[in-house]
């Protein structure tokens, strides 16, 4: 049966992907293409980080969890890593949901929080490099047949074929016109250092990560709600130096080699659901906010069992 996906992020390219190992015809219909869609300037740490609704988020991020540790293990993608991080936070609260799905969640003895902080837990979970990862995703989408047309749709109606799924993240505004998904806009900074582990308080209104990766270390970030706005911002490189240096004192700025931004396409809650229009079946798939790696491969499950109720 053939089958239209709209979007080619990484909702698009695992959903794309996780249909034609079922057997579907998949053609990809997306104006941007990797290395230009919102995945590529992901950091992107596996870490369930602005979406909702909770209950859902963590079976999709667990289900993610357990293939990014396949890829890395069976099909020995050497850019999906296991990292270290330390999350820090100003109040004690109950481990988090997803917390029993990592092999390592531990609390932190009290001499490990860092100042300003009065608790914390580190974890071990993947780290992906979506430099890698999304070059892979899509030719593993071709090489099982699927095709990629470039085209800019502005309704899904143009689209001739009955069984329609959409990942098209923060495009769903116009192509939906869904006001619900907004940009949250990510500034972040490439350095050339090793913090040794991961720093994280993931707070949205206070927002620090340093995730290492084997090439550089992403640090960030910001999370500014409404924002369309693509270019650096000198104060916003600022800002996120400023507040990384607290976690990690050793940074050094002149290592940094580059920076990036991306609008996560945020949603109060992601939109995961089946629609039937003029006898036309659409499962729309978008509105990950922070966390569609994270969420990617439990997400493209989830449109697959929709595909074949
Ligand atoms: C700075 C930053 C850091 C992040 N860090 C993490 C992290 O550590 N972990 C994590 O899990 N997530 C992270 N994220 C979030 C993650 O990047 C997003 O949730 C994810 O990329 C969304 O993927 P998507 O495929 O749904 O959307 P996109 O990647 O935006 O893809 C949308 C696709 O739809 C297409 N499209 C849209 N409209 C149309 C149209 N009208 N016609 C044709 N095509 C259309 C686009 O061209 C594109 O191909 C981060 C994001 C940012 C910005």
């Amino acid at each position: 049966m053939d089958c239209i996906v709209v979007g080619a992020g990484v909702s698009g390219l695992s959903s794309g992907i996780r249909l034609l190992e079922d057997g579907y015809k998949v053609t990809i219909v997306a104006d941007s293409l990797s290395p230009d869609t919102v995945s590529d300037k992901a950091a992107a740490w596996w870490y369930p980080f602005l979406a909702e609704p909770v209950e859902k988020t963590n079976r999709w991020s667990s289900e993610s969890l357990t293939e990014f540790i396949r890829l890395m293990d069976e099909e020995k993608l050497e850019f999906i890593t296991m990292r270290m991080g330390r999350e820090y936070l100003e109040e004690s609260c109950p481990p988090p949901g997803w917390s029993s799905d990592l092999s390592h969640f531990r609390i932190l003895e009290e001499n490990e929080v860092l100042n300003n902080y009065s608790f914390g837990w580190e974890i071990e979970a993947p780290v992906i490099e979506m430099a890698h990862y999304m070059p892979w995703l899509k030719s593993r989408f071709e090489s099982l047949g699927g095709v990629i047309v470039v085209r800019k749709l502005s309704d899904l109606e143009e689209l001739k074929c009955n069984l329609i799924v959409n990942c098209s993240g923060l495009g769903a505004r116009e192509l939906c016109q869904d006001e619900e998904v907004v940009p949250v806009r990510g500034q972040i900074i490439y350095i050339k250092q090793d913090p040794g582990f991961g720093r994280y308080d993931q707070r949205p209104e206070s927002l620090i990560y340093t995730i290492p990766r084997r090439d550089v270390t992403v640090l960030g970030g910001t999370a500014q709600k409404g924002d369309w706005t693509r270019e650096i911002r000198e104060e916003d490189e600022e800002y996120i130096l400023t507040k990384c240096e607290l976690l990690w004192p050793e940074l050094d700025r002149d290592n940094i080699v580059g920076r990036a931004v991306g609008l996560r396409p945020s949603r109060a809650e992601v939109r995961l659901e089946k629609e039937i229009v003029n006898g036309r079946t659409i499962i729309h798939n978008y509105g990950h906010g922070g966390a569609g790696v994270t969420l990617s491969w439990g997400c493209a499950d989830e449109v697959l069992r929709l595909v074949n109720e």
